[in-house]
């Protein structure tokens, strides 16, 4: 399966608008892999491409890394930095399934355009535990605790375990955790670099999930500009056994 990453920031992206911190400063001067748009992924699943998320800046995402072909979107939460460009899908060619917790679905559904929803989508309802079986793979949506309902992702495919744990606090529940046991690859968000921060959690704390899980690999995304610079966190990371910091444009294999 392979992975891209089409925006991996925070609510905010970076730079944030109408802000100066040095971070934000360094992003508009240089550009590159300082600049973050919000949270989007691409699983390029046999014979059917998985988009995680429709952020607000998906019409420039799903550009830059020329995406030509979605099958599926999958919802993770009904917030805006994961939500709020799913109204672009109007203007997508092509049909596309929407897989999408049913509370969440009905609170999309009262957003101003939400009565058009059904001409954007085929809803898939899913409940946490299920798995979305397909002939050669499949994948698993489990409850993680966030300021509203949400929903990470456990894929499978081809013998190997792909997790992604969305937006997220430090604590899982034991389900939670027997799904990140010994995966394959381990994506969490970690707005931030360290604690406190209660309502996510922080890089460092990603490093000791992967450690008592014994995920492989770990990659971590959907960062703020509280979080060290793209190039600090990597030069970070390079002391660390598995541990990649996600770019926009980053494409991985599993
Ligand atoms: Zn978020
Ligand atoms: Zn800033
Ligand atoms: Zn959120």
């Amino acid at each position: 399966m392979k992975i891209q990453f089409l925006g991996t920031g925070s609510a905010e992206g970076i730079p944030v608008i109408n802000c100066n911190c040095d971070h934000c400063t360094r992003a508009r001067n240089e550009g590159g892999r300082l600049v973050r748009a919000r949270n989007a992924i691409l699983f390029s699943l046999p014979g059917y491409e998985l988009l995680l998320d429709t952020p607000p800046d998906i019409k420039a995402s799903l550009t830059q890394g020329q995406v030509h072909r979605i099958d599926g979107i999958f919802l993770t939460h009904a917030h805006h930095d994961h939500t709020g460009g799913l109204e672009e899908f109007l203007y997508w060619k092509k049909d596309v399934d929407l897989f999408a917790e049913p509370g969440m679905y009905e609170s999309l559904r009262r957003e101003n355009w939400g009565e058009r929803l059904a001409d954007i989508a085929f809803h898939c309802p899913f409940h946490p535990g299920m798995a979305m079986r397909f002939d050669d793979f499949f994948f698993t949506p489990f409850a993680v605790k966030h300021t509203v309902p949400c929903f990470g992702l456990a894929v499978y495919e081809g013998g190997h375990k792909t997790v992604y744990t969305s937006d997220t606090s430090n604590r899982f529940s034991n389900y939670a955790y027997r799904l990140m046991e010994g995966a394959d690859l381990l994506i969490v968000n970690t707005p931030r670099f360290s604690p406190p921060h209660e309502d996510h959690i922080t890089s460092t704390e990603a490093v000791e999930l992967k450690e008592r899980v014994g995920a492989k690999r770990l990659v971590l995304t959907h960062c703020n500009h509280h979080n060290r610079p793209h190039d600090e966190l990597e030069e970070w990371a390079k002391g660390l056994d598995g541990v990649t910091v996600a770019y926009d444009g980053l494409k991985i294999e599993v």
